[in-house]
This record gives C-alpha cells, structure tokens and sequence, in this order.
C-alpha cells in the first residue's frame, strides 16, 4: 500500500485541528489555503470574522488542549485571558444584573489572530502537515461513489492542479462552495437547514484603561426576546495586549452604527449605561467593523444517500452558528476530535467517511438546537417554523431565567451546558426542574456588580 494521503480544504481554525487529526493516521497532510498564512499574529482576508470578539469556550478549551496538549498553557502565556465564568463575567439580563458566583467553568478570550497563529505554528511544525498557501479550493475531483481529490488553482501562477487523496476533507468555512463541487461530480442535493436571525456584528478595538490592563472582567448586554421593539446587545471581550474588544449586536430591525459617533451613540442606548461608561474614557485603536453572515446553517452530508467515499466537511463548512452564542469554534474542534476517533477505530477504510460524517453531526447536534431554540424567540429570525414543542420549551426557558436570578444551582446548569461542557439535560435534573416551578424572584441585581478595584478603574469612586 502507498503513502496514505489526507487533503484538508481551508487552514483555519477546523482545518488546522482536522491537519493534526489526519497526521496521527495517514502518512501526508496537505492543506490548501487561499491566503497566505501571516508569519505573527495578524488578521488576514480570507478570515473576516477575526476581527470580531471570539470567545472560546469551557468545552472547546479542554478539547483543544486534547487534540494539542500545552497549547491553551502557551495562549495564557502570550496573553490570552482564562475567564472564570460567572466570577469574571458581568452579565446583564432582562431581569438585571445576574450575582457573580465563583468560577463554574472557564472560558478563553483572546483576539482570532493570537489563537490561530498558535495553533498554526503547532500544527505546521508537524512534519507530515504541509501547507500549500494562496491556492484556491475550485472543485473536487472523482464520481458520485467517491471523492478522489480536489482541483486548485494558485492565486499567484494561476496554473491549475488536481491533487489526490485518500481522504479529503472541507475545511473551507461559513462560505464552502462543497454542494456546489459535489454537484460537479455527480452528487446533487445536499439539504440544508437554516434559521437566520439577520444579527449585525459591529466591533471596535480600545486600550484598556489604566489599571484594567491585566485584569478587567467580560461584560456582556443581552438582547430581550420579550421586547417589543428589535433589540440590541453587546459584549466587551477584555484579550492580550491590554486592549478591550467591544461588539454591538443588532438583531433584525435595528439600525447597526456605521461610524464612530453613531457607534457611540448605540453604547449610550442600550439597556443599562455601564458599557457607555466603560468606553467614554477609553482608547479607541480601531475603525469600526461589520459583519453580516450570521446565520445557522447546518448541511446534511451525513444524509446524502449513497454517501460519498472519501469526503468529510467540518467546522463552519458543515454547520455555522449565529456567532452571539460563540459555539462555532468549539463545535470544529468537537468534529476533528470525533474524526479521530472513527480514524482510530478504523482508519481509512471504505466506510470511514460515511461513519465520521455522522459522527461530526452528532457531536454538532445538541449544539445546533439551543442555537435554534435561542434564536426563535426572537421575533425577526427567519427560516424555521415554531413548534408548539417550541413554545413550551420558550416558556420553561423563561422560567429558568427568572429563577437563575436567586438560584447558585441553576446558574451553574445554565452555564455548563452554555460552555459546553454539560448536557443540555442538565437544565431538565429533578432539583432544576423543581426550583424553576416554584414562584420564581424573578429580578437581579439593580447595580453591576463590580469589585472596588473595577470601580476605581471606571472612576466610579
Ligand atoms: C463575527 C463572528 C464572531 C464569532 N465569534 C465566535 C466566538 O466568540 N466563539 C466561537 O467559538 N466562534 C465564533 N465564531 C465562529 C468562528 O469564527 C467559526 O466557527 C470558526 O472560524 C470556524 O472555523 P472554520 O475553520 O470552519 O472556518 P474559518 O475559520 O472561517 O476558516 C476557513 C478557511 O478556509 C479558507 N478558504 C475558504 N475558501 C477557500 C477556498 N475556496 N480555497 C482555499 N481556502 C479557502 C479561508 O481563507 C479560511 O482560512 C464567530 C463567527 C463570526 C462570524
């Protein structure tokens, strides 16, 4: 038998874990990636979305460092923040302020380009991953039983090249032209699932204000799916470097800011002033930035009827998150781990495929719901019918919320399945079930709860 060879379409976050995967079970990896791939931690164009928030969360950190053991140690080292969450979160609700318990779980917030330039560097110093740069994914290769390779074309030569695997693998993001490359080859129908809330991402960058360089809590506005009027949220992501990342999140039907005076002005209309007060003394250090593409979409390759052998998508290629709920990396790197192990089960056989596509939905599935049932309470999100299941579920929710506001046990379901580190069961255990039943408080907490030192900082006296 040849050199067992691996094609990952896309090096970002799915395709670099998915490279390190299919280096522990095939001889060659290739990635193909139409950018080049910055030498330090740098934005760059085929990744947009990286100049917005990004969390990574409880979950997707202990999955991460599983799949590369000591890299969340070297994020932390670089200035990465460890978020213990409640205790370093300050989050306001409809009901108020929710109270900041100690840590529950800890999630990672850092810019885009500092933890994709460290797991790059671990991923591309494994000597069997190359990485074959400013080359564009065109089509795939093979009939409608198998997939045999992929067509490229260099950005910089402009030749054309079919290279072939024995397993190829779609890493290419929210935007995969993959229905479109299997049509090609005789693979047609590819269903697709969507529920789109029409949220606008707008972010700007600021200097942390003096004192709060090391240490400042996240702050996050949530949007109120009761309100009448569309609502807007927010969320001030504290990454390294001492800068501050602020997003504003606009649902359908509110006008997102499109400079700094009307960005402004949306901080001082939201729901409670602490984030107006937050940025009236800091720093700005960026323009502002937009993002529109924030749809769930979910790709049934795990239904295509036969399955094609040797074709696996993962990441946002196979289904993207609305990004307020910040799962989607998390949820790539839940698939490249469920890859490993049909690859350790069975590594490349003819079923490979079909068995670890199923497995990438399945590791998906429980995230894709809460999406779908968060989004559909709010009155804009297009795409999907509300089930009378639905609107049980929307007023158990409601209940929940409101008793989260006295109740430790009920906070801490709550985030660890947010985290995803819990079962989505968890928010139906007995003594969950029985404290939401009962008459709830319902109210939170009138004043964030800030430490004396925050208010110092925020000169708040
Ligand atoms: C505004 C915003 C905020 C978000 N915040 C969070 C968050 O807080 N937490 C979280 O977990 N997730 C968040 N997400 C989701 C997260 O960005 C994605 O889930 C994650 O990037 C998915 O990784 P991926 O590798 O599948 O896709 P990407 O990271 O998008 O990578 C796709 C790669 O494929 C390359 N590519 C594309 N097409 C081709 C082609 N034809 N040929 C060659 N290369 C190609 C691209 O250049 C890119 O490098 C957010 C998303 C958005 C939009």
């Amino acid at each position: 038998m040849g050199a067992r060879h691996g094609l990952v379409l896309g090096g970002g976050h799915a395709g670099m874990l998915t490279a390190t995967v299919l280096a522990r079970h095939l001889d060659e990896v290739t990635v193909i990636e139409r950018d080049r791939l910055p030498e330090a931690p740098e934005d760059r164009t085929g990744l947009p979305q990286g100049r917005h928030t990004h969390a990574l969360s409880g979950g997707g950190v202990a999955a991460l460092d599983g799949l590369l053991p000591g890299v969340v140690e070297e994020l932390v080292d670089a200035g990465a923040r460890r978020m213990r969450n409640p205790e370093d979160v300050l989050i306001h609700t409809p009901a108020g302020w929710l109270p900041r318990y100690d840590r529950m779980e800890t999630f990672l917030s850092v810019s885009r380009r500092l933890l994709d330039w460290k797991i790059r560097g671990r991923v591309l110093g494994n000597p069997r991953v190359t990485v074959r740069q400013a080359t564009d994914v065109i089509g795939l290769t093979g009939d409608a039983g198998r997939v045999t390779g992929a067509r490229l074309r260099s950005r910089e030569t402009k030749a054309f090249e079919d290279l072939a695997a024995d397993l190829v693998v779609d890493a290419t993001g929210r935007g995969s032209h993959a229905p479109k490359w299997l049509g090609g080859i005789g693979i047609s129908q590819v269903r697709e699932e969507l529920v789109d809330p029409g949220l606008v991402y707008v972010t700007k960058v600021f200097r942390a204000l003096p004192g709060a360089e090391r240490s400042f809590p996240t702050v996050m506005i949530s949007s109120d799916p009761a309100s009448e009027t569309p609502s807007a949220g927010a969320l001030l992501l504290p990454v390294e470097d001492g800068r501050w990342m602020l997003t504003v999140t606009c649902r359908r039907g509110v006008t997102p800011p499109s400079d700094d005076a009307a960005f402004h002005e949306f901080v001082r209309g939201l729901k409670n002033p602490l984030l107006d007060t937050i940025i009236d003394r800091a720093e700005p250090l960026s323009r502002l930035y937009r993002y529109d593409l924030t749809d769930n979409r979910r790709r049934h390759y795990d239904r295509l009827r036969p399955a094609p052998e040797g074709f696996v998508a993962i990441g946002d290629a196979h289904c993207s998150f609305n990004p307020v709920y910040g799962h989607g990396m998390t949820v790539a790197t839940f698939g490249a781990l469920a890859l490993h192990g049909v690859l350790a089960q069975q590594g490349i056989a003819p079923s490979t495929a079909r068995l670890a596509q199923k497995a990438v939905a399945r590791a998906t599935n429980p995230v894709w719901s809460m999406a779908r049932r968060y989004d559909i309470r709010f009155r804009g999100t297009r795409g999907t019918n509300v089930t009378v299941l639905d609107r049980a579920v929307q007023a158990y929710d409601r209940r929940l919320q409101r008793a989260a506001m006295d109740s430790r046990e009920i906070v801490a379901a709550q985030i660890s399945v947010f985290e995803l580190t819990g079962s989505p069961s968890r928010l139906l255990a007995p003594q969950i079930l029985r404290q939401a039943m009962r008459r709830p408080r319902g109210t939170g907490l009138a004043e964030p709860p800030l430490t004396e030192h925050e208010r110092a900082v925020l000169g708040l006296g």
